[in-house]
């Protein structure tokens, strides 16, 4: 069928639905909480150390990442979404890019604001990446990392230091099945006399290459020692290694690194095959992998790219840094805990005008005080029966649905009913509370783990309200109908 049939055969009135595009995902509110966590987690971390964000453009102009990232790189060559954007008044176009990744960012706004002039910069960021691959498991075409970038820094502690932060974060997020490998890829000059070797060595085993192996030959060598193409392994494995080019200033950056790791009790293991995709890496690389998520186990890469902020155009500056892919680290808590749901504390049941007006300032008043409370609202299909409300306020995951009627109304009071998912773990219980009284007990109840109900037990009827306790202090009375 053509489109053209396909459109005709269609109501008129129901246009077609819109896709999102190909390897972009939606993240639905049900997975909210999880990314809330990574975040609220990956802040503080950074908080910790102290890390300072920056936030980048998502949108710069294509040659930053060619000159950055470098030519002959997968992500430059085949992944980057890049355009020629309209021409301008005076006929000039920009190409411009998404961005695949940050670091080149990062270093271009701290060349463009001199931030460096005021000493070294420990910088971190969070949001989406760009890069046109095939979509798999893992593997998307828009993807979210979290990153760090210690700018200014030379030795080899603050190496050691990003390596840590990324294990605090593991650890404050409850994942263990993630391990640590380190390599040092050295200087260029050392990278070009390994090259020469390395380049020789494929070249000799032409026959036993696969097609990507005999097109990065003479580009991208280094790459090979990566592939994952189990026929290579043997053949990488025999390769030349680059601990044999590295010289005495190189090794002691390693040993430091690799020191400092032992002296934090962090284990991990020398992968004399670890390289990175990128050009700009020098001494220092390292990933973080897992064997829970199949074949993209890379859960976060990064290294030392002392040479990127000089090929920016920037006054040479040491530099070291991560990217924690936030998907793959995700799906990692998703497999090994139970999901967290997003609970309100309070949701308001009601019934009648006088009550739906009353509700809206209970509402307010309770928000006041720091609760967070849903108000029932009418939908296309109205208000709903009481039953039909209490059912919503079941799957709201609250600890109290907040009940007003007309009797409520009329004796200033509201009933307050204990849901199942209490967070004492009491069981469902129902009673009347003053008004003003109202805020006072829910948010004993919610914050201490003694019975708030028991204490209350003796609550009293509005009448007597002026009786009772006033709450420490006044901001935290409801508003009441008088
Ligand atoms: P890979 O070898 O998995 O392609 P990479 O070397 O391209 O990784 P980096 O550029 O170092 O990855 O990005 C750091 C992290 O970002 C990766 O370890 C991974 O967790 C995540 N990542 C990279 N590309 C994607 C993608 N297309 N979809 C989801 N996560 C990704
Ligand atoms: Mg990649």
């Amino acid at each position: 069928m053509s489109q053209s049939d396909d459109a005709r055969s269609r109501p008129l009135d129901k246009p077609a639905a819109l896709r999102a595009v190909k390897g972009m995902n939606d993240v639905l509110p049900d997975d909210a909480p999880l990314w809330e966590r990574f975040e609220e987690a990956a802040a503080s971390v950074a908080r910790a150390y102290g890390y300072r964000r920056i936030r980048t453009p998502i949108v710069e102009q294509a040659s930053l990442f060619s000159r950055g990232i470098g030519q002959v790189t997968d992500i430059v060559e085949k992944e980057m979404y890049a355009w020629d954007d309209k021409a301008d008044k005076d006929g000039r176009r920009e190409q411009l890019a998404l961005r695949p990744e940050s670091t080149a960012s990062v270093v271009r706004a701290a060349i463009e604001h001199n931030l460096l002039y005021d000493g070294p910069q420990r910088l971190w960021y969070s949001g989406p990446m760009f890069r046109r691959e095939r979509p798999q498991r893992g593997r998307t075409r828009q993807f979210h990392q979290f990153g760090i970038e210690a700018m200014g820094f030379a030795g080899p502690d603050v190496d050691a230091e990003v390596i840590l932060m990324a294990k605090r974060l593991f650890d404050d997020l409850g994942l263990d099945d993630v391990r640590l490998e380190i390599n040092s890829i050295g200087q260029p000059a050392e990278r070009a006399l390994h090259r020469v070797a390395l380049i020789d060595y494929l070249a000799a085993h032409d026959a036993a290459l696969d097609d990507d192996a005999r097109r990065r030959l003479h580009s991208n060598p280094l790459r090979i020692l990566d592939t994952k193409n189990p026929a290579l392994q043997a053949l990488v494995e025999a390769a030349p290694r680059i601990e044999a080019y590295l010289g005495d200033e190189s090794r002691a950056h390693f040993e430091g690194v690799r020191a400092r790791l032992v002296d934090a009790g962090v284990p991990f293991r020398v992968n004399p095959r670890l390289v990175r995709g990128l050009d700009y890496y020098n001494l220092t690389v390292f990933e973080w992998i897992t064997d829970s998520l199949g074949a993209q186990g890379t859960v976060c890469g990064g290294g030392r790219y002392d040479p990127l902020v000089a090929m920016l155009g920037g006054k040479a500056a040491p530099a070291c840094g991560f990217a924690i892919g936030i998907e793959r680290i995700l799906e990692l808590i998703r497999t090994s805990q139970p999901a967290a749901g997003a609970a309100c504390d309070v949701y308001l049941v009601h019934q009648g005008e006088p009550a739906a007006r009353l509700a809206m300032r209970v509402a307010e008043g309770l928000r006041t005080v720091g609760l967070d409370v849903v108000l029932h609202c009418a939908t296309g299909s109205g208000i709903g029966s009481f039953k039909s409300q209490m059912k919503r306020a079941d799957a709201s995951g609250a600890a109290f649905a907040v009940i007003l009627g007309d009797d409520e109304v009329a004796s200033n009071q509201a009933t307050v009913k204990t849901l199942a998912r209490d967070p004492a773990g009491r069981d469902a219980d129902q009673r009347r509370v003053a008004l003003d009284d109202l805020a006072v007990m829910l948010v004993d109840a919610l914050v201490e783990d003694e019975d708030a109900f028991d204490d209350d037990a003796d609550a009293t009827p509005s009448d007597d309200a002026a009786d009772a306790t006033p709450p420490d202090d006044e901001s935290i009375a409801v508003p009441s109908m008088h």
